[in-house]
C-alpha cells in the first residue's frame, strides 16, 4: 500500500479522471451541498468497485468555508464558527453514515484552527464535537482523522491527547504547515507520527514574509518547500504504510489533471512502486 493514490473530490473530479491516473487507493471529498442519500452512496460504491479504487478516507467539507487567507480560514473553516457548530456537526455525522455505506474505515476533515489556549471558549466547544464524532464514527469502526497544518503540531498532538479518544488520529499534510506557517513538515511528522493515519502528498511555498495573514502558495508536488522525497523517505522510516495520496488544489481542470499525473509519476519514482 505504501504507492500513490488521490485526494479527489465529488462533483468536482470524475472517477474516470482517476482511474486514468492508475492508482488503487484515493481519498474522497464530499462537498457540503451534496446530497447523501443511501442511493447516492449505493452508486458511489458501484462505481468505486467497477474503477478498481479502494477509498481510504472520507473527507468532510462544509457550506460557507472560504480558505482565501488566515482570517478568512479563521473567521469560517470547520468546528470554529460558533453559528454553524450544530449544523456542521450533523453534517460530519452524515458523512460518517455515508462513509461506513461505501464500506471506507475512516473519515476526515478540517476542524479549523484549534485555540491554543484551552481556556478559550471555543476550545472546548471543539473538543466537545471533535468527541461527539469520534464516538459516532466508532460505532461505525471508523477513526476520525484531523488535517494538520492550522497550527503548529505540538498544539495538535496536545488537543488530540487532551479529546482522549482512542479513533482520533491524523490526516498529515506537509503543505499545509508550510502554508500555514505552522512548521517545518518533516518536524512536525516526527512529532505526530504515532496517530497518523493517512497522508496527502501536495506541495507549497511559505508565505511571504512581512504579509499579515498571507497564506503560502500551494504548487505541483515536487515544484516546492516540503522537499517531497526527503519527505516520502520519512514516512517510510517511520513506518507509514498507507497510500501516498497526491492533493492538488487549483480549481483548473486541465491543471489539475496534470499535475496529479505528474505527482503520481513523482510518487512511484520515490517509492518504486
Ligand atoms: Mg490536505
Amino acid at each position: 500500500m505504501f504507492e500513490p493514490g488521490v485526494m479527489f473530490w465529488a462533483e468536482r473530479d470524475d472517477l474516470e479522471m482517476v482511474r486514468s491516473l492508475g492508482v488503487r487507493y484515493g481519498q474522497l471529498g464530499i462537498p457540503g451541498g451534496m446530497r447523501l442519500t443511501g442511493a447516492v452512496a449505493a452508486a458511489w460504491k458501484t462505481a468505486l468497485a467497477s474503477a478498481g479504487i479502494t477509498l481510504v478516507t472520507v473527507f468532510a467539507a462544509y457550506e460557507g468555508e472560504d480558505y482565501a487567507d488566515i482570517p478568512a480560514v479563521a473567521r469560517t473553516v470547520g468546528f470554529i464558527p460558533p453559528d454553524t457548530r450544530a449544523g456542521r456537526l450533523s453534517r460530519t455525522l452524515a458523512v460518517s453514515d455515508f462513509a461506513a455505506e461505501l464500506g471506507v474505515d475512516s473519515i476526515a476533515c478540517h476542524v479549523g484552527f484549534v485555540p491554543e489556549d484551552a481556556e478559550h471558549p471555543d476550545y472546548a466547544a471543539v473538543r466537545q464535537m471533535v468527541r461527539q464524532v469520534c464516538d459516532h464514527a466508532a460505532r461505525h469502526g471508523q477513526s476520525f482523522a484531523l488535517e494538520t497544518g492550522q497550527e503548529p503540531a505540538q498544539v495538535l498532538l496536545e488537543f488530540v491527547r487532551d479529546v482522549d479518544r482512542a479513533n482520533l488520529r491524523i490526516n498529515f499534510d506537509p503543505a499545509n504547515l508550510i502554508l500555514y506557517g505552522t512548521g517545518e513538515p518533516r518536524a512536525a511528522l516526527a512529532t505526530l507520527a504515532p496517530l497518523v493515519i493517512s497522508v496527502h502528498c501536495k506541495d507549497g511555498d511559505w508565505p511571504a514574509a512581512g504579509v499579515a495573514g498571507a497564506l503560502g502558495m500551494e504548487r505541483p508536488l515536487g515544484k516546492g518547500s516540503v522537499g517531497i522525497a526527503r519527505f516520502v523517505e520519512m514516512l517510510r522510516k517511520v513506518g507509514f504504510r498507507g497510500p501516498l495520496n497526491v492533493e492538488r488544489e487549483t480549481e483548473d481542470r486541465q491543471e489539475r489533471i496534470r499535475d496529479l499525473t505528474e505527482g503520481v509519476r513523482l510518487l512511484r519514482a520515490l517509492t518504486g512502486a
